[in-house]
């Protein structure tokens, strides 16, 4: 099996609990994903809302050091992937294709020229905000007036210029319209579900959805309990009911997986990264030809890294 993973935040959970993405007891780790023939994983460095200014930025500092160190001593495992070959090189080899991803803009702690330092590290994918304000906008649990600032317009910019990925996932429906009409690259939301299936407003829209499919953009399938039904009751197979409903909408070659791991409670039937077989094989016996299935978990993700990154 081949799966592409567009976020997870493990990485920030081992800086916090001063633990280690390679070997844990948490939903991934690096020890745990080998089992899979060709993986490619977006480690995100989650800015949490308490963070801003230099603490933001300071603390992807720190993550990228943990980063550093691990994949240093484990290079036989795991190889930090700055672009598309080294991505194809560390699949051929089988080891983990490591990308790196900031969530949350916050981590620029407003300053533009913060993006070069980030495009240096290697981050290829910022997700604008989090729930909360950022310096360039309002996340999804803002309210009045949250949609783009002017700092957020340069940032986008910017980022299109350095072939960073622009991931609304998290921002606030005005921000999302805002982005859209800023810019004419392609958008992902890298681990959001549909609002219809789950009224939720971390989901996305019909009308959202539409656009990022326009944009030849990505959808990552987000595994959080509270994002696949309201209940918060969740099964694996909700995964699936919101597959299903973006494939009704034209959606097989733009939706993906965006696990959440080490970010969000798990549905019943996901433990971790080790249940991702399973998930598989319950696509194909909910009717998925097994061609759509290695889409959803592998090729779309690559496919739009070959185009766009
Ligand atoms: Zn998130």
């Amino acid at each position: 099996m081949k799966l592409f993973d567009l976020h997870c935040d493990t990485l920030y959970r081992a800086v916090d609990e001063n633990g280690s993405i390679i070997d844990n007891n948490y939903h991934l780790s690096v020890l745990k994903g080998n089992r899979y023939d060709k993986w490619v994983q977006c480690f995100a460095v989650w800015i949490p809302d308490e963070y801003r200014k230099d603490e933001a930025f300071n603390l992807f500092k720190r993550a990228k050091l943990k980063f550093d160190e691990e994949i240093n001593k484990n290079q036989d495992l795991i190889i930090h992937c700055k672009n598309l070959d080294d991505i194809i090189n560390a699949i051929k080899d089988n080891k983990c294709a490591a990308v790196l991803t900031v969530e949350g803009s916050a981590v620029l702690a407003g300053e533009l020229n913060n993006l070069d330092y980030l495009k240096k590290c290697g981050v290829r994918m910022i997700t604008l905000t989090w729930n909360g304000w950022c310096e360039a906008g309002g996340g999804a649990l803002t309210t009045e007036k949250n949609g783009i600032t002017s700092f957020g317009k340069e940032v986008i910019r910017k980022m299109t210029e350095l072939s960073i990925v622009i991931d609304i996932s998290h921002a606030s429906d005005n921000l999302f319209f805002d982005v859209a009409n800023e810019v004419d690259v392609p958008i992902v939301a890298s681990h959001s579900n549909s609002r219809t299936v789950c009224n939720n407003k971390r989901n996305l829209t019909d009308e959202q959805f539409n656009i990022i499919k326009s944009r030849e953009g990505l959808v990552g399938l987000n595994f959080a309990n509270i994002f696949l039904r309201e209940n918060k009751k969740a099964s694996a197979y909700d995964i699936i009911k919101h597959a299903d409903y973006f494939l009704s909408l034209g959606g097989e070659k733009i939706i993906c997986i965006g696990t959440d791991f080490d970010g969000a409670d798990m549905p019943e039937g996901i433990l971790g990264i080790e249940s991702m077989e399973n998930l598989y094989e319950l696509f194909l016996r909910h009717n998925y030809k097994e061609s759509l299935v290695e889409d959803i978990f592998f090729n779309n993700a690559f496919n739009f890294f070959l185009k766009f990154v």
